[in-house]
This record gives C-alpha cells, sequence and structure tokens, in this order.
C-alpha cells in the first residue's frame, strides 16, 4: 500500500477542524524527525501557532503504580462531562533509555480512548529524553489548534522527565500514596517543590485512615517551603481516582489557580519564560548535537580523550581544541 502523500497545509486545515486522524499523522511526522520531512513539519507547526495557547496545561507524575492512568482516565472522563475536550500526552524516561515503557501503551484509560472527544498519545520510544521533550511541546501546539482545552502531560516520576514536564505546564500536580516513604516513592525533594499540589491517591476503603494523616504531614512540609512567586499556595488533596473520589475537587483546585493566576498576571508570565526556556534549550541541543555529529570532531574527539588518558593534555585545553576546530569546519 502506498502511502498517502503529505499535504502540510490540507493537514493544518484538518488539524484547526478538530480532525484526529490528521492530528495523529502530523504528530507522527514530528515524531519521525526525518530531514526530508523539515519543510512539512514547520509549514504544520507554524499554521497552528495562531491556533495554539488556547488550553490549559497539567502535568501529572508519581511512580509507577500511584495511578497516575487511573487518575487520569477518572479526570479526562470527568472533565468530558463537563464538555471539554482532553488530550493526554506522555513523556516517559523509560522510552529513551530502554526502549521499554514504564507508562505502558494506549490499552490504558480504556473509557477514556474511547471518547470522541478525548486524545491519548503514548511517548514516541527511542529517542533522548530531551528530544522526546521537544516533540511533546510541538504536540502540545498541535493539540490545542486542533480544539483541545485541556492537555494532560504524564510522566514517572523518575530521571529528569519531571523538570521536562513541569516547563512545559500551567499546573503540575504531584501524585502520591499514604503510609510509603518518600525515599520508597522515589521522589526528590526538588519535585515537592515543583509540585502546586500533591493529591494523595487510593484514599479509600483502609487507606482513609492513612490518606488523611499522610495530607496533614504534607500540608505541613509544603508550608515550610517559602511562597512562590505566583502567590499560590501548594494545596494537599485526598482522591480515589478507582472509586473516582476528589477528582472534581481537584479539577475545582486547578481552575482556581488558573483564575488566579491570570487575574495576577503571573499564569502569562510563566508561559513567556517557559518560551524562553525551550527557545534556549532547543539552540543548546542543536548545537550539541551539530557539534558531536561531525565526523571530524568524533575523531578527534576520541584522540583527545585518550590524550587526557595519557595526562598529555587538560580537559580544558583539550575542549578549546576541538571547540576551535568546530568553528573552521
Ligand atoms: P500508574 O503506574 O501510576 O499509571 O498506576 P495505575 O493507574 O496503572 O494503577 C496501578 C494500580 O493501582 C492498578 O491496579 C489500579 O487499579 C490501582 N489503583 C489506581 N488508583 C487507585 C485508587 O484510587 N484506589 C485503589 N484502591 N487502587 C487504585
Amino acid at each position: 500500500l502506498r502511502k498517502k502523500k503529505i499535504n502540510p497545509t490540507q493537514l493544518v486545515k484538518e488539524i484547526t477542524n478538530g480532525n484526529k486522524t490528521a492530528l495523529s499523522r502530523a504528530i507522527t511526522l514530528i515524531e519521525s524527525r526525518q530531514i526530508k520531512h523539515t519543510p512539512a513539519i514547520n509549514t504544520i507547526i507554524e499554521g497552528c501557532l495562531p491556533y495554539a495557547n488556547n488550553s490549559l496545561r497539567v502535568g501529572i507524575t508519581g511512580v509507577p503504580g500511584v495511578g497516575k492512568s487511573t487518575f487520569i482516565e477518572a479526570l479526562g472522563n470527568y472533565l468530558i462531562c463537563q464538555n471539554k475536550k482532553v488530550a493526554v500526552l506522555a513523556i516517559d524516561p523509560s522510552s529513551s533509555i530502554s526502549h521499554g515503557s514504564i507508562l505502558g501503551d494506549k490499552t490504558r484509560m480504556e473509557e477514556l480512548v474511547k471518547q470522541e472527544n478525548a486524545f491519548i498519545r503514548p511517548t514516541a520510544s527511542g529517542d533522548s529524553l530531551g528530544g522526546v521533550a521537544q516533540k511533546t511541546r510541538e504536540s502540545i501546539i498541535l493539540c490545542e489548534a486542533a480544539g483541545f482545552d485541556v492537555i494532560l502531560i504524564e510522566t514517572v516520576g523518575v530521571g529528569q522527565s519531571e523538570t521536562m514536564v513541569h516547563s512545559m505546564t500551567d499546573f503540575f500536580l504531584l501524585l502520591k500514596l499514604a503510609g510509603a516513604g518518600d525515599e520508597l516513592q522515589g521522589i526528590k525533594r526538588g519535585i515537592m517543590e515543583m509540585a502546586d499540589a500533591i493529591v494523595i491517591n487510593k484514599a479509600d476503603g483502609e487507606n482513609k485512615k492513612p490518606a488523611q494523616q499522610a495530607k496533614s504531614e504534607f500540608r505541613k512540609a509544603l508550608h515550610l517551603y517559602p511562597t512562590t512567586e505566583s502567590g499560590w499556595q501548594p494545596k494537599v488533596k485526598l482522591a480515589s481516582a478507582l472509586q473516582q473520589q476528589g477528582i472534581e475537587e481537584v479539577w475545582n483546585m486547578i481552575t482556581t489557580y488558573e483564575n488566579s493566576t491570570k487575574e495576577n498576571g503571573y499564569f502569562q508570565h510563566k508561559r513567556k519564560e517557559q518560551n524562553k526556556f525551550w527557545l534556549l534549550q532547543t539552540i543548546n541541543d542543536k548545537l550539541k548535537a551539530n557539534f558531536y555529529q561531525q565526523p571530524e570532531i568524533k575523531e578527534k574527539l576520541k584522540q583527545q580523550l585518550k590524550a587526557i588518558e595519557n595526562n598529555e593534555t587538560t580537559p580544558f585545553v583539550a575542549a578549546n581544541f576541538l571547540l576551535d576546530l568546530a568553528k573552521e569546519l
């Protein structure tokens, strides 16, 4: 079967009409990262940009097993009942390292996936975390152009992926469990500090009491952090994703955040800062990739590494030599 030829302008039209198949095709194109597709990708992104920016971007993180997909399924279905269009994207660090996936595949979120007003896109594998993050950033733009008002971006609480997700979302939610120590949950202190809210999931059955206790403990812990620029005091909530409890409350909290930060200007300010960050990040990534891809550099780098091993040069001299060499190439 011959593949349909890509017409980027047509694709933009279909995306902005809310066509999910077109949206999927465009994301696949972005993920392919083939040089020959670059002009088409640029046309698509530029064509979608004027229609982007109108969503609420929510990051959701937590260790495997905490209930992320169950929670997203519950929240997503709730939002659809509120007449929202919901897109779910994922950044999965495991897919870039092992080509396996911690977040799993499309079979999760069984109800949500069937909804006309939902779009679920698992992470592409086989790329660096930086590469995956860039694709997700671009996918956000396309989803917004397709009319999705809420973008949920899921990641696992390991590695650098939370920082990535934090830098592309308006609200950052950390899912936790009661009764498991921080070490057990693999949550580093830095992530707590990034969170706009902690939701203690699985607050059902016998777990209710420990969850209550955990709530007051987290609340105390969060109060120790200095108030942020946003003027928002991070909140702690209880939920049972499985029993669909606490979901509405979590959503109300997120919209309260949205309203108050839009009012004081922080919402817009944060997005601008994120755009600046991504500009710099993209330049860094490109410069680095261009540098290391050059055959001459590859060869000379090997020699310099050897020279360092033999104590024949210093790291700084060697680095300057290679950087100067790249300038001439
Ligand atoms: P993820 O790895 O973070 O995406 O976690 P999953 O959503 O796959 O959930 C892991 C397990 O916890 C599954 O067996 C879920 O059914 C269960 N689970 C998720 N949320 C809840 C909850 O609120 N209460 C209870 N009791 N179990 C839950």
